[in-house]
């Protein structure tokens, strides 16, 4: 364990400090302080609109006092051990995907900045690949891919690697490897009392199954190393459709889902999408083969269907995860819910996508908007995988059916939409939520990832998981610093 004391001679000024001043200032102050003083950014310097417009989503792009930008984990033991010795609220930021607002930043407060770490080192000896916080997957791949070897990491390359990581992580690979969690092999994390502490199979066992899914409840994690396997060539791209294929979508989505076991190689991903500017509602796939096959029995369903565009390929992984994404600076609500995989819930989903068009298109002011619903299969083999790797905190081995993930996302360029869009995602979900309960097909899990601050994934993790993790939490963070003094993100405490 590794203790900084660079912030020490800072403390001791602390308990004079006069907070008739803007508290928030004052915290910026005592990191300027520090060693870390020139890392230190204000909204006065490019530098600090460069930072915040990083966050994905505008409505997310707080504004906090100051930005500290840490180069390496002793950075941010000072940055940490400086700010749990004062009353500061503070934010932890990596790829800053995460859509809903004060999840990875603060409004008058300091955000912890982790984009400049963001490296990734192979270690051919060991087969491990060294991810620092700050990496986006598309630089994991691409720097992997000269090895001949992946990991199971974002279907967007522009994903940040840490909150995909430590909520779990959906990949093209999840049904060989399990969620990208169950594949680190090693975290490095600094704890609130400033400790550099390895969290792995053998060293802190219980830090390193927390972190498997419990995101920021217990420290800053600075490194991950990630196991790695052969990458092959993918086949895989985006297929087109009309928005009358829907029921034939539905039917071979759902069979895609009971079937996974018997093709592990297979991914889907299915999506509605409706925007404003073309006014088109159409439906799309995105499918991909993990290995070099063309046309592979697991997607003769969708591929029967006629389409209107394709650019089904063979590619790599760096490739095919450039081609999927969304754009950055609109406004974003992602709202998620699970569910049994049946035909009528999708269809009730569709149904719902398609009325809430309409709802949207009687109040709204934007000039452009969208509204895209997406479909994944959540089958049992995926907590199987888990399981066989080491297990998690997701709770999702307790179920024991193929469940489907429904994700609502809505997105808009008018702030003064931010309450239309904000009511019309929550009670989409809520719609999809009654019905489900209604024929017996709901399901309490929801993904942590794709949450909205208006939902409690944690809790949903079941009591023995809420359990274990509360206990850690407390065991690495006595004082309830990642409790109370950042606010953003799930927290154990609020479940
Ligand atoms: C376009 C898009 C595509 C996506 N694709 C996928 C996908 O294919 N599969 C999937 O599973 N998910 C996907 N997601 C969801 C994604 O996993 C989450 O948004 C995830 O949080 C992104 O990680 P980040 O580093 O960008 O998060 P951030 O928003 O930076 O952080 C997320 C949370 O983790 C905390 N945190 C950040 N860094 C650290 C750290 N180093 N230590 C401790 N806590 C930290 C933050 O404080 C915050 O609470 C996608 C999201 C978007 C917007």
């Amino acid at each position: 364990m590794k203790v900084s004391t660079a912030a020490a001679p800072l403390l001791s000024i602390l308990p004079e400090a006069n907070f008739l001043v803007d508290p928030a200032d004052f915290c910026c102050t005592a990191l300027q302080a520090t060693s870390l003083r020139d890392q230190v950014i204000y909204p006065t310097s490019a530098a600090y609109n460069d930072s915040v417009s990083v966050t994905f989503a505008a409505n997310a792009r707080l504004s906090p006092s100051c930005i500290v930008q840490p180069h390496s984990a002793e950075d941010v033991s000072i940055v940490i051990s400086t700010l749990a010795q004062t009353p500061c609220q503070f934010a932890v930021r990596s790829g800053g995907h995460t859509t809903w607002p004060g999840a990875a930043s603060i409004e008058q407060g300091v955000t912890i900045d982790l984009s400049t770490m963001n490296d990734t080192t192979y270690h051919e000896d060991k087969g491990v690949a060294s991810v620092l916080p700050g990496a986006r997957w598309q630089s994991v791949y691409q720097t992997l891919e000269p090895y001949g070897v992946t990991v199971p990491g974002g279907r967007s390359g522009a994903v940040g690697v840490s909150g995909f990581l430590i909520g779990g992580g959906n990949s093209f690979y999840t049904a060989r490897v399990g969620f990208a969690c169950d594949n680190v092999e090693n975290f490095e994390v600094v704890l609130a009392s400033g400790a550099i502490v390895n969290a792995n199979r053998t060293s802190h066992p219980d830090l390193y199954q927390a972190l498997k899914g419990g995101s920021i409840n217990f420290g800053i994690v600075t490194k991950y190393d990630l196991k790695t396997f052969r990458h092959e060539t993918l086949w895989g791209g985006l297929i087109t459709y009309d928005n009358s294929t829907t029921d034939q979508q539905i039917d071979a989505g759902v069979d895609f889902t009971n079937n996974i076991h018997n093709d592990p190689y297979a991914s889907w991903i299915g999506m509605w999408g409706y925007n404003s500017v073309t006014g088109q509602n159409a439906m799309f796939n995105a499918l991909e083969y993990t290995k070099p096959v063309a046309y592979a029995d697991a997607f003769a369903e969708f591929l029967k269907i006629p389409n209107t565009t394709s650019t089904m390929r063979f590619a790599s992984i760096y490739n095919l995860t450039m081609e999927l994404g969304q754009t950055p600076g609109y406004r974003y609500i992602y709202t998620t819910g699970t569910y049994r995989n049946d035909a009528t819930v999708v269809r009730k989903a569709i149904d719902l996508h398609n009325n809430y068009i309409e709802k949207a298109k009687a109040d709204v002011k934007s000039d452009y908007w969208a509204i895209d619903t997406m479909v994944q299969p959540w089958p049992k083999l995926f907590s199987q995988r888990s399981v066989e790797k080491g297990g998690n905190v997701l709770g999702l081995e307790r179920f024991d059916e193929n469940l489907i993930q429904l994700l609502f996302d809505f997105s808009w360029d008018n702030q003064d939409d931010d309450a239309l869009f904000y009511r019309l995602g929550e009670s989409i979900l809520e719609e999809l939520d009654d019905f489900a309960k209604s024929i017996g097909a709901d399901n309490e899990y929801v993904y942590l990832n794709y949450a909205d601050k208006s939902q409690n994934p944690l809790k949903s993790y079941g009591k023995e998981n809420v359990e274990f993790i509360s206990r850690v939490a407390k065991q690495y963070d006595p004082d309830g610093v990642f409790q109370v003094q950042i606010p953003g993100g799930f927290k154990i405490s609020e479940v």
